[in-house]
């Protein structure tokens, strides 16, 4: 038997916390090593804002990381180096 791993890609969810703290989810799923051009801006489109007092990014969610927890938009970007410098491909 053949197991076929398709999806290892580290991603993160990373959102406003802002807008986290107050109730609404604006975020999206990305690679991790798309997290270096997450922008509070980019962050925001669809879904109306920014609004005052978004300023920071906290990835509340991640997966295929080993590592539990929630984690800051520079650490996502940091994982994102680190898989692309072990280059699975
Ligand atoms: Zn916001």
């Amino acid at each position: 038997m053949t197991i076929t791993i398709t999806d290892i890609a580290p991603r993160v969810w990373p959102a406003c916390l802002n807008c986290y703290n107050n109730g609404r989810l604006v975020g999206q799923w990305i690679d991790c090593t798309e997290a270096a051009d997450v922008t509070i801006e980019s962050l925001h489109d669809g879904f109306g804002g920014p609004y005052e007092g978004c300023q920071e990014i906290w990835c509340p969610n991640h997966e295929n990381l080993p590592i539990k927890g929630e984690m800051s938009l520079a650490e996502a970007v940091r994982w994102g180096e680190a898989y692309e410098e072990s280059d699975p491909e």
